[in-house]
């Protein structure tokens, strides 16, 4: 479920080992471990070990969380830039909107380097080297929308799939019982084909069948559903307001307000959801402007993840050869990257898990970079594979799970329930 940076054990005594890390000397709890020796490597969280791992796979971790940037030269900074720094250092993460457009505006390899650096030690200041894996199952790509942007709205011809309930149970038991995920979204288009008792029953089963934090994101639906869902075990949700530019929006989602979404989003906080939420970053007709609106708006509906991720052209729309500002791989990875850090900025606790969309940008290293600009979750794409290729919301959906993330970020064991229910009721 979650990854962590491994240490070696140094010595041990009465069951308890002193372990050295790439960022710390520690002292650990062998009572999971009891066999471990002097000069293992181990996995370990909240000071108890969880697994001996070998020194190979320990270094390949270690490369997996380990930055190459360069020790930052504050000196050599605009003098902005060297303030909005200091501030953040100081432990005043509430930036100004004027600061956050700067920070959104930054170029050159120096400065974005150096942002990223910084929201980088942050996150391991505090969150930590906790790499949480969470899973996604789109059950299904009908959607009664027709959102600009969106790949499976109702005018596009794209194959469309539906799973059944059973179908939905057995997927998500595989993830739980054989993979050891512990937190799963399950996603849809806005498909009215299940009505609400059908999801409520279908949550119901899920969580009596199995040990697993239920998240949902299946847009707009009443506020007496989404009591009933809670009620019934979904205890997150995953709901972006999209953009926080209303005329944008609208134009976007014709014939939906703004203030609707951002009224069933607090709704939702409201009623206890672990809510993650946010924005797509880098839409046709968005300026910087709005984006930092977009992270204002994340910051005061106080939301404990935040979930955003680049736009991506999808075949078939009408946003698909948008001639837009940020028109090419390289520059929507960057955007995005900077939002990720302007947002651990402005929160540093917050989860922000690195979205499949961010992969599809840079599949080899998406991951990677996102991370290492403050983000600390990762999400991967449960869907079955037979579907999977018709939840087309955008084009080229990076769909890979890297082995070692598998390996070891999902232990399979109480324990690692027990340390993901700490880490998210905690910041709720
Ligand atoms: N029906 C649900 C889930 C929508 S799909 C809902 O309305 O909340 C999940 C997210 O995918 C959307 O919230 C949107 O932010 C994102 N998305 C849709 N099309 C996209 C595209 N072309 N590029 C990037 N993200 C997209």
């Amino acid at each position: 479920m979650c990854l962590t940076i491994p240490g070696k054990i140094e010595s041990i005594d009465k069951g308890i080992a002193t372990v050295i890390s790439a960022r710390e000397r520690a002292q650990i709890d062998l009572s999971l471990v009891f066999q471990a020796q002097v000069g293992d490597w181990i996995l370990y969280a909240t000071n108890r070990a969880v697994k001996v791992i070998s020194e190979e796979d320990a270094k390949e971790i270690i490369s997996l969380l380990e930055d190459k940037y360069h020790p930052v030269d504050v000196s050599k900074l605009p003098l902005k830039f060297k303030k909005i720094i200091f501030k953040v250092r100081s432990g005043n993460s509430n930036l100004t909107k004027d600061e956050i457009l700067y920070l959104l505006s930054l170029k050159g390899q120096n400065n974005l380097e150096t942002l990223f650096a910084e929201a980088n030690t942050l996150r391991k200041e505090r969150i930590k080297d906790f790499i949480c894996i969470h899973g996604i199952i789109e059950f299904s790509n009908y959607c009664k929308n027709s959102c600009l942007y969106c790949g499976i709205r109702k005018e596009n011809k794209v194959p469309r799939y539906r799973l059944n309930s059973e179908e939905i149970i057995d997927t998500a038991f595989d993830a739980v019982e054989n993979e050891g995920y512990k937190l799963l979204v399950l996603q849809s288009g806005e498909d009215d084909s299940y009505s609400d008792a059908d999801l409520i029953d279908l949550i119901v089963k899920i969580k009596q069948k199995m040990k697993v934090f239920v998240f949902i994101s299946v847009g707009e639906r009443s506020e007496k559903f989404y009591q009933e869902a809670y009620e019934a075990g979904a205890t997150g949700s995953l709901i972006r307001f999209e953009t926080s530019n209303s005329e944008l929006y609208t134009k976007l989602r014709p014939n939906k307000l703004l203030k609707d979404r951002i009224k069933l989003v607090k709704a939702m906080i409201k009623m206890g959801y672990y809510v993650a939420s946010g924005s797509m970053v880098g839409l046709p007709g968005q300026s910087l402007e709005d984006l930092a609106d977009d992270l204002l708006t994340i910051k005061s509906l106080g939301v404990p993840m935040i979930s955003a991720g680049p736009w991506l052209a999808a075949e078939g729309t009408p946003l698909a050869s948008s001639n837009v500002m940020h028109n090419n791989a390289k520059t929507q990875l960057e955007l995005m990257l900077k939002f990720v850090a302007v947002a651990r900025f402005m929160m540093p606790d917050v989860k922000i898990p690195v979205t499949t969309a961010l992969e599809t940008l840079d599949p080899e290293n998406g991951r990677h970079k996102g991370l290492l600009a403050g983000a600390n979750a990762l999400m991967f794409n449960l869907t079955p594979e037979k579907f999977a290729e018709n939840y087309s919301i955008y084009d080229n959906k990076y769909r890979e799970r890297e082995k070692v993330w598998q390996k070891y970020g999902l232990f399979k064991g109480e324990e690692s329930w027990e340390m993901l229910e700490e880490k998210l009721m905690l910041d709720k």
